[in-house]
C-alpha cells in the first residue's frame, strides 16, 4: 500500500533532544565533556539529586538556546522559567525533571525546506538530560554521567507530510545547530535524538483541518535513516489498524534496528499527569532587549554561512539565490556586500531584491552612502537597464533596418552609429549608448 492510493494521511511532528555545547552541566558545576569518561566520574550533589542539593542555571546554555531561537525565527520570551515535570525512572532519582512548561525561552519559528515548504516550530526550551541506564544480565546499572547535561528540546507543529521532509528538516536543524555551535549534534554520541510523533487520519478529517486523538511516539532515534523508516513502517502500521476497524492506542515505541519494525514499550501517560510546577528553587527570569539584540549582532558577526543565508532570505525576503551570491562576494571579492546590503535595506526605500541585484551586479553601486546610494538608484530607473527590453528594442531595429546590417558585415563600420541613432530614439534616450552600441556589435556580428 503507497502512500497515495492509501485513503489515509500522514500527521507527523517531531520533538527533537539536542545536547548544548557547554563547559559545565545545565545546572552544576560538572564538567560536561563526559564522552569516554569512567562512569559516574562527572558527578556532584546536584546532579546525583542528593538531598538539600540546590540547582544554579547554566547561563551559556540559556544563551546558546537563546541564539539558535534567533536563528530559528522565533519570538523570544522576556519571561522564562523552569518547572518540575515529574515522572518516576530508576535514572531520574529527584523523581523529576528541570524543564520548561509555560514560558519556555523561544516559541514559533520556522525552518523553510528547499521545497519552499515553512516547517513550523511549536517552542524550543531548555532542560536536564537524565542518567543512563545500563542493562547486563538480571541487573542494571546506571551512569549518571549524562544525568544533568544540557539539553535542549524542539518542538515542531505536527505539520509534515512525508518522512522525507522531516528527515530534511533535521538535517538542516543539525547543520544550523553546528554552524551556530550550539551543539556538536553528533548523533553516535547520543548528543542529537529525534523522536517522531506520529499518527494518521482519513482524507476527510484533513480536509477538516481535523487532528487524530491520539499520536504514537517513537523514542530516542539516533540516525536520520532510521527516523524517516519508523515512520515510513509506522504509517503502514496505524493505516492497517484502522483499515481494519482497529484502534491504534497512544504509546511509546521504540524503534528495532535489526528487524526494521517499532516495537511498543510503554502506553503512553497524558501531559497532565507530569504535574508540572514552578521550579521553586530557581527564581523566573527576565531578559531585555539590549541582551537579545547582542545575541543578534553577535551571531551576525560570526561567519557562519549557514545562518548568513537564512538570515538574508527570512529578514529580507531574498531568494536563496541572491543570498547566496551576497554571501559568496562578501568571502571574496567584496567583503563589505552583506553589511553595505543591510545598511541599504534598512536605511533606503528601495527593495530589498533591488539592492541585491545592484550590488552583486554593479560594482558602481557599491562603497556608497545610504542616501548617495538612494539617489543614484533613482537616477538609474530613469534609464533604461533591463537588458531584455534594451535587446527587444535592438532586434527590431536590426530587423527594420536589414540592409544597414549587411553594410556593416561588408566593412562599413561607420554605419553603427546610424543604428545606435535609431536604438536611442526608440528607447526615447533611455538606453545607455555605451552598452547600447556593444550589444548592437554583437548583434550584427553573431
Ligand atoms: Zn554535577
Ligand atoms: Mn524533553
Amino acid at each position: 500500500m503507497s502512500m497515495k492510493e492509501n485513503k489515509y494521511r500522514l500527521v507527523l511532528g517531531l520533538e527533537i533532544h539536542l545536547h548544548v555545547k557547554s563547559q559545565t552541566k545545565m545546572f552544576c558545576g560538572c564538567d560536561a565533556n563526559i564522552f569516554k569518561a569512567e562512569p559516574n566520574t562527572h558527578t556532584c550533589p546536584t546532579c546525583l539529586a542528593l538531598p538539600g542539593a540546590l540547582p544554579v542555571p547554566n547561563k551559556e546554555a540559556v544563551e546558546k538556546t537563546h541564539l539558535l531561537g534567533v536563528a530559528l525565527n522565533c519570538k523570544l520570551n522576556e519571561c522564562s522559567r523552569f518547572d518540575r515535570k515529574h515522572y518516576f525512572y530508576p535514572d531520574l532519582p529527584k523523581g523529576y525533571q528541570i524543564s520548561q512548561y509555560k514560558q519556555p525561552f523561544c516559541e514559533g519559528g520556522h525552518i523553510t525546506l528547499d521545497s519552499g515548504k515553512k516547517i513550523e516550530i511549536e517552542r524550543i526550551h531548555l532542560e536536564e538530560d537524565t542518567a543512563k541506564s545500563h542493562h547486563e544480565d538480571d541487573k542494571t546499572l546506571i551512569d549518571f554521567n549524562m544525568s544533568g547535561m544540557p539539553l535542549i528540546e524542539l518542538v515542531t507543529k505536527p505539520v509534515f507530510t512525508s518522512a522525507s521532509d522531516a528527515g530534511e528538516f533535521a538535517r538542516k536543524l543539525r547543520e544550523i545547530v553546528r554552524a551556530l555551535d550550539v551543539g556538536n549534534a553528533d548523533m553516535e554520541k547520543g548528543q542529537l535524538r529525534i523522536e517522531p510523533n506520529i499518527s494518521v487520519r482519513t482524507v476527510e478529517m484533513e480536509e477538516k483541518g481535523e487532528l487524530p486523538d491520539y499520536k504514537v511516539e517513537i523514542k530516542n532515534i539516533n540516525s536520520f535513516k532510521f527516523m524517516e523508516k519508523a515512520v515510513k513502517y509506522e504509517f503502514e502500521r496505524q493505516s492497517a489498524l484502522l483499515q481494519a476497524d482497529q484502534e491504534v492506542l497512544q504509546e511509546n515505541r521504540g524503534w528495532d534496528e535489526k528487524k526494521s519494525i517499532t516495537v511498543l514499550q510503554r502506553q503512553k501517560e497524558e501531559a497532565h499527569d507530569y504535574r508540572y510546577f514552578p521550579e521553586p528553587d530557581i527564581p523566573p527570569m527576565k531578559f531585555d532587549n539590549e541582551y537579545f539584540d547582542n545575541l543578534k549582532d553577535n551571531m551576525l558577526l560570526q561567519n557562519l554561512p549557514a545562518v548568513r543565508v537564512m538570515n538574508l532570505t527570512e529578514t529580507f525576503k531574498l531568494t536563496e539565490q541572491k543570498a547566496k551570491m551576497l554571501l559568496s562576494l562578501s568571502q571574496g571579492s567584496y567583503t563589505k556586500i552583506i553589511d553595505e546590503f543591510r545598511l541599504f535595506a534598512e536605511k533606503t526605500s528601495i527593495e530589498h531584491s533591488e539592492i541585491a541585484k545592484l550590488l552583486i551586479n554593479k560594482p558602481e553601486f557599491r562603497g556608497l552612502k545610504p542616501k548617495e546610494f538612494e539617489n543614484r538608484v533613482n537616477e538609474s530607473l530613469d534609464k533604461l537597464d533591463s537588458s531584455d527590453e534594451l535587446n527587444a528594442i535592438i532586434k527590431k531595429v536590426l530587423k527594420e533596418n536589414e540592409k544597414v546590417v549587411q553594410d556593416i558585415k561588408n566593412g562599413k563600420d561607420n554605419a553603427i552609429q546610424f543604428l545606435l541613432g535609431q536604438v536611442m530614439r526608440e528607447s526615447k534616450g533611455k538606453a545607455d549608448p555605451k552598452i547600447a552600441k556593444g550589444l548592437i556589435q554583437n548583434f550584427v556580428k553573431g
